[in-house]
């Protein structure tokens, strides 16, 4: 067991002697002196970990994670514009490490860490010592401070954000059809704030969604009085570009097939105010609007500045080129939860396939510290960048020379790099199963308001009473990060 035993480490008061003894005593319990290795996280950098560590029998694994699943984040947009299901999106951990006798998952929110002594804490009051601790815990949205954006906006970075704005968004569609004069105090109007890939990705599926739903309102009545043609998508960005970190012709393509798409473009424009029914840009326009989704930027999540180490550049730890933590034996930092630097020597961005790559880096390095070799430094393969900007468009940038795709040949890669990316076989399957319904059927997952709290909205008050659950949400991400 790795556990410290849970009467003792749920009293109130436990002394030092007593948890470290409680800690000795399960190490010695471990057979064959396997080292341990705590991970905390299991996204795309501590599964990779723990995975390859698990392939080494002289290691024993915990992974900690307040999920018991690993989410998908290139795909929450999809579960946001009801194209894929929640469970094609996310993964069970223990499923995902199943037949590794030497990995223990365990669900459990991380609280505080004791780098020295390698003593990990969870909300729950247990306590886990590795001789080795990987730190890859990931990010959370960065409001930059925006007034209100804290509170009404709607961020997408986990599975949960994606549902509630699904919900959102159908109850939007919902409660303009019982009402019309709903329109004038902004129920269809949506604003997307960040045209990087995520904010520029929401707004294209989404076009695609009203567009398939215009097509359902002509053909059938049911649909007949969904205000779909009045609906507004506005992708709003302080810089001059969408995609700003791709070639000027990717930029040129993207911005041309959001506005085929019904998307209006906001260059230049940076979000000022979010309030409970409106939004105020830096030009001074005040748009109606109770769905603001916040796609403006990430940071480490907030477990970071816990550690009582100096933090880096987006509340991240800076990792060394081994992906260790300078001055600390045995504390690697990987994925969104580390600043690595690349070979250029500039800061690698936020991907799935850095998390990916250095979590697998980190396991090797781990196997040669307990081999007594020396550590190799982390080379990041670069294989480029895509998004997709709606049904058979996307851009993607090949390799280190960015050998430049657009349309339906870089929407085909598209698929096959996310497809590849997904955990098990049946996750591939049923999201190609999804999308050539969506591709060749224009028909998508079902659309179901599960949320219904989300209905519960004050017309009348664009002021601080809001019944939006994103408010809820943030206030509780804040509070658990
Ligand atoms: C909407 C969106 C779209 C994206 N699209 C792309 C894309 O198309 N291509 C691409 O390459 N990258 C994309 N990214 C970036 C990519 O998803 C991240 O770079 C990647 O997920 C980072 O992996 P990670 O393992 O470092 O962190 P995560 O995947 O975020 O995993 C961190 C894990 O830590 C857990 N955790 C956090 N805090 C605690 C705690 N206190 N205690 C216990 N567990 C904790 C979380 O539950 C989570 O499971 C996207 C990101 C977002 C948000």
């Amino acid at each position: 067991m790795n556990l410290i035993p849970s009467s003792r480490a749920t009293n109130t008061f436990v002394s030092a002697y007593e948890v470290q003894q409680a800690v000795t005593d399960s190490i010695d319990q471990i057979p064959n002196n396997a080292k341990h290795v705590v991970i905390v996280g299991g996204g795309f950098a501590g599964l990779n970990c723990a995975r390859k560590l698990a392939a080494n029998p002289n290691v024993r694994i915990t992974l900690l994670d307040k999920n018991n699943y690993q989410q998908f984040q290139p795909l929450l947009y999809q579960v946001a514009t009801a194209i894929l299901a929640p469970n094609n999106v996310a993964f069970n951990l223990r499923g995902t490490l199943f037949g590794h006798p030497n990995v223990d998952v365990k669900m459990a929110e991380v609280v505080s860490i004791d780098l020295s002594t390698h003593i990990v804490e969870t909300a729950q009051g247990q306590q886990y010592r590795g001789d080795f601790l990987v730190l890859a815990a990931g990010s959370q949205p960065d409001f930059f401070g925006t007034p209100g954006a804290d509170k009404y906006s709607y961020p997408l970075y986990s599975l949960h954000d994606a549902e509630l704005l699904r919900s959102r968004i159908l109850a939007m569609l919902e409660s303009a059809d019982r009402d019309p004069s709903l329109l004038a105090k902004g129920a269809l109007n949506f604003v997307i704030v960040g045209a990087g890939p995520t904010g520029t990705e929401m707004a294209g599926a989404f076009g695609d969604m009203l567009q398939s739903s215009l097509k359902s309102r002509n053909r059938d009545k049911a649909y007949k009085d969904l205000g779909v043609d009045r609906a507004q998508i506005l992708l709003v960005d302080a810089g001059n570009t969408v995609l700003s970190t791709f070639s000027p012709s990717a930029q040129a393509y993207a911005a041309k097939m959001l506005e085929e798409r019904g998307v209006q473009l906001r260059r230049g424009t940076k979000v000022k105010e979010v309030g409970a029914g409106h939004v105020v840009f830096s030009d001074g326009t005040r748009v109606p609007t109770h769905t603001v989704i916040w796609a403006g930027g990430l940071k480490a999540v907030s477990l970071s500045s816990n550690l009582g180490i100096k933090t880096g550049h987006g509340g991240r730890i800076d990792a060394q080129a081994d992906l260790t933590v300078p001055g600390l034996e045995g504390v690697y930092v990987l994925g969104d939860f580390a600043n690595i630097t690349g070979k250029d020597g500039k800061p690698l961005p936020q991907l799935a396939s850095v998390a990916e790559q250095s979590g697998k880096c980190c396991a090797k390095n781990i196997l040669l510290d307990i081999a007594g070799k020396p550590r190799d430094s982390f080379q990041y393969f670069d294989k480029g960048i895509m998004a997709m900007i709606g049904r058979n468009s996307a851009v993607a940038e090949i390799g280190e020379h960015r050998h430049e795709l657009h349309g339906a040949v870089a929407f085909a890669a598209w698929l096959g790099v996310h497809a590849a990316l997904l955990s098990s076989t049946r996750a591939k399957i049923e999201a190609f199963v999804e999308w050539a319904w969506d591709y060749f059927g224009a028909a998508r997952g079902d659309a179901v308001l599960d949320r219904t709290e989300e209905l519960q909205i004050n017309w009348e008050n664009d002021g601080e009473e809001c019944a939006s659950a994103a408010s809820a949400a943030n206030t509780k991400a804040e509070k658990a990060s």
